[in-house]
């Protein structure tokens, strides 16, 4: 199946069970804007309670915040986000399609970097186990050509882009070749700055009303809270402040499904370090994160750093952590090492000290900051799109399965009934009641058991109980796999525990 089907089957999907769908759709919908139906908003919660366990629970130096969207609106001056949270823009004459200037150069470079890939793995087939794939990329010619080439152009447009030159990052594209996905042509326009803020007022009057802006990140809003929570809490240098929340962007091209939304979600930690110690933090961080994405099991292959060569205005260090989606490796994560700017800007323009007395060295300083900030909805995509799958059993016949990390699956079990009589509904009931105290559990009893299963594997609850007519008899059910499809039979007095062991969140956050 090609990329874009295995992208559209995932879309379909989402909908069709109830996990994801596009807003106000009986409106035709809104452009980049989605809703999380009955499965999608578990799944959510989830995600995000995994993470602030993970952040906040398991760091007795990490606590949370929840800071309102609307920011006094110097904020956004200060951040720099006013001036300078803008994206290239460009279009094509042709299609009159739209494009961000810098994703079509990384398209390109992702194409040469894919015919590396490429290279390597046939070498790989032909040299066998005494393959060395590092000397490889060193000395074949023609991996070293497209190496080169790759750094060249990455070279180009860091440059282009630090002097704030759209003309060069114009004159990239044109040189490279790029063509339009649309119309295959090479027709461009100028490239443009389009800022991605969205704008409302707040007062009645409009002559008394004041410009605000949606937040298009959640991080200013720990930001500007530094003190309070340094103070209140009585932290010590290093510690972290975290929250998650929805933030705001005016997208140029949204597309990709919830990969690329204008409203979105995020979960960012800053961590507040003394200056100079910066460097081994962003490290720290990095592992932490990526040790956190593999706690949940899908396989290192995954996962990739990579190192941005271009840095924002206040970054000295910058990384994402990127995730093989349907359509290639894309950023999921990123990590970055703000040193003092935003406090800096922020002590600036409010006029008030932003500033941490630190008892060991015996001075006051403004923190350097390393951040981690993940996207709730692009972690959402990754686990689902990873997770959908259509089988092939033993016998030929074909099952849909979405095989999400037992802790994140927004049912555990569900309880099945084999039959609607002979008591085996009540009984299945009063387990259920049972078990949804510590558990989402699910009940049903429509239709034949086996189509039943199929839709429990759709929406990949890990366990089903059934419940039959030995049950009524000794007390047991048996607990099918969503993976395995294997059964066993187990005494209704050991479920919560068998469950737990299994679904619990407990015992991931033990193998961080
Ligand atoms: P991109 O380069 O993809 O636009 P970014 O580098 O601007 O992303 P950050 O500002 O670092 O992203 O935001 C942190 C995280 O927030 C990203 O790693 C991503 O997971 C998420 N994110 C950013 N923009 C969006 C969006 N429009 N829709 C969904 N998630 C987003």
């Amino acid at each position: 199946m090609s990329q874009e089907d295995k992208f559209k089957k995932v879309i379909a999907h989402a909908k069709e069970y109830g996990f994801v769908f596009q807003s106000s759709e009986i409106y035709d919908g809104l452009s980049a804007v989605y809703d999380y139906g009955q499965n999608g908003v578990l799944l959510k919660n989830n995600i995000r309670e995994y993470w602030w366990k993970s952040m906040v629970q398991m760091h007795e130096n990490i606590v949370g915040l929840d800071a309102a969207i609307f920011m006094q609106p110097t904020t956004w001056k200060a951040s720099g986000h006013v001036d300078a949270f803008n994206d290239p823009l460009i279009d094509n004459k042709d299609s009159k399609k739209r494009y961000r200037a810098d994703v079509l150069i990384e398209d390109h470079v992702e194409k040469i970097r894919q015919k590396i890939e490429k290279e390597v793995k046939k070498a790989a087939k032909r040299f066998g186990d005494s393959f060395d794939a590092e000397m490889f990329k060193q000395t074949n010619p023609r991996v070293v050509a497209n190496q080169e080439k790759i750094d060249a152009i990455n070279k180009r447009f860091a440059d282009a882009f630090e002097a704030n030159d759209l003309e060069e990052v114009r004159n990239i594209i044109i040189d490279l070749g790029i063509a339009c996905p649309v119309s295959g042509s090479k027709n461009w326009t100028e490239v443009r700055q389009f800022n991605l803020m969205f704008g409302t007022q707040m007062g009645s009057v409009a002559e008394g009303a004041s410009d605000l802006y949606l937040r298009p990140e959640t991080a200013q809003g720990i930001f500007v809270n530094f003190l309070n929570v340094q103070k209140t809490g009585r932290m010590k240098i290093p510690f972290g402040i975290a929250q998650t929340g929805k933030a705001f962007r005016n997208e140029i091209v949204a597309r990709q499904f919830i990969f690329r939304m204008r409203e979105f979600e995020q979960m960012e930690m800053q961590f507040f370090v003394r200056p100079g110690t910066e460097m081994e933090w962003y490290n720290t961080w990095k592992e932490t994160r990526m040790k956190w994405h593999q706690s949940l099991g899908l396989g290192d292959e995954y996962y990739r750093f990579h190192d941005h060569e271009k840095l924002a205005h206040y970054a000295n260090a910058a990384a994402d952590i990127e995730f093989k989606f349907p359509f290639g490796f894309k950023e999921l994560e990123g990590i970055h090492s703000r040193t003092d700017f935003d406090l800096k800007q922020h002590q600036e323009f409010s006029g008030k000290k932003l500033q941490y007395f630190d008892p060991e060295i015996n001075e006051n300083y403004v923190p350097y900051v390393v951040e981690t900030s993940i996207g709730l909805d692009r972690m959402f995509l990754a686990m689902f799109s990873s997770a959908l799958e259509d089988e092939t059993l033993e016998d030929g016949s074909t099952r849909v399965v979405l095989r999400l990390p037992y802790v994140l699956a927004p049912v555990k079990a569900a309880i099945l009934p084999l039959l609607k009589k002979d008591g085996l509904p009540e009984m299945a009931r009063e387990i259920m009641k049972d078990l949804q105290f510590d558990f989402n559990v699910q009940y049903d009893e429509k239709d034949a058991i086996g189509k039943r299963y199929r839709r429990m594997d759709a929406i990949g609850t890990p366990l089903c109980i059934t419940v039959d007519h030995q049950s009524l008899e000794d007390k047991t059910v048996t607990i099918r796999h969503r993976d395995s499809m294997e059964q066993q039979r187990v005494k209704v007095s050991e479920l919560k525990s068998i469950v737990d062991g299994l679904v619990n969140m407990t015992n991931v956050l033990k193998s961080l």
